[in-house]
């Protein structure tokens, strides 16, 4: 498929525009790139469900609490086009830091309760300030009737569908399934980082998820999740950051009777932090 590369906001604006006079849908996934299945199959939902696809890449300054995991970050421009060119994206727009930031990159305190204090909030403080900061701008630029987040992210994805509800009401997100490697591995732009040695270990991280989720009682999960946390830190390349079941609309860990609750995982394997969930 032929794939435009866009890096300007108004020219983007225009060829939506256009879109948009002839009524026709537009599905956004933002991504940072290092594009593997994962990203794809935001991409695939996207075109099933929308007449065209925007897919951005833009590895956000303001959401990296850590400037070593920033410049670190896997950048693969020259590969992702090619991934995307076979792919049902319509157009690639990559926009410079000043485009997204024209003035600053100071980012305002986003408190949307549990969501932005808990968890991935407390351990990365003002990621999702960050988070929000770029999704603000990148909404307002690209204006989509749909944008796909990965549950993998289920943080970020619960984050994402209160900033629509509160700042765009006309959006409707859609969430997707974590697509995985054969290993069970959460598929992951990090994973990159990993040696072939570590890439087996972070399986586990999965069948941890398992673990807590087949054996899972509620009188006495705080034994259960500490059994596991210790079986998976036992041969020490792995350390758990945390490992805990939310309610999965709420993220309290008060679980409510008949509601949806998410195991959650975050933990450290050769100095990359991996994260990874499933359905309780
Ligand atoms: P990222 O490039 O890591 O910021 O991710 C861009 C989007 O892809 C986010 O909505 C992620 O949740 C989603 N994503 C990343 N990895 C996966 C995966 N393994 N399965 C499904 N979605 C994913």
């Amino acid at each position: 498929m032929v794939l435009d590369q866009i890096s300007l906001g108004p020219e983007l604006q225009q060829i939506v525009g256009k879109w948009k006079s002839h009524k026709q849908s537009l599905g956004f996934v933002p991504t940072m790139g290092a594009l593997h299945s994962g990203h794809l199959s935001l991409i695939d939902l996207s075109a099933k469900k929308a007449d065209h696809t925007i897919c951005s890449i833009f590895v956000n300054p303001t959401q990296f609490n850590d400037l070593g995991d920033f410049n670190k970050y896997p950048r693969t421009i020259d590969r992702d086009k090619e991934v995307l060119r076979a792919s049902s994206c319509d157009i690639l727009f990559t926009p410079e830091v000043l485009e997204i930031y024209p003035e600053s990159q100071s980012t305002e305190v986003i408190d949307y309760g549990l969501i932005t204090s808990t968890l991935e909030a407390a351990m990365r403080p003002g990621h999702f300030d960050g988070v929000v900061a770029v999704l603000r701008r990148l909404f307002t630029i690209v204006n989509p009737d749909f944008a796909f987040f990965g549950e993998k992210d289920f943080q970020q994805l619960a984050l994402v569908k209160e900033l629509c509800k509160r700042e765009f009401e006309h959006m409707e997100i859609v969430s997707c399934p974590i697509i995985r490697e054969e290993s069970g591995l959460a598929m992951s732009s990090r994973n990159e980082r990993l040696s072939a040695e570590a890439r087996k270990k972070a399986a586990q991280l999965y069948q941890a998820l398992i673990q807590v989720k087949e054996n899972w009682v509620v009188s006495t999960p705080e034994i259960l999740i500490q059994q596991t946390i210790l079986q998976l830190e036992s041969e020490g390349q792995i350390e758990v950051e945390y490992l805990t079941v939310i309610d999965s609309e709420n993220f309290s860990e008060e679980l409510r009777e008949g509601k949806p609750a998410r195991i959650l995982i975050a933990a450290w394997i050769e100095g990359i932090r991996l994260i990874d969930n499933i359905q309780l």
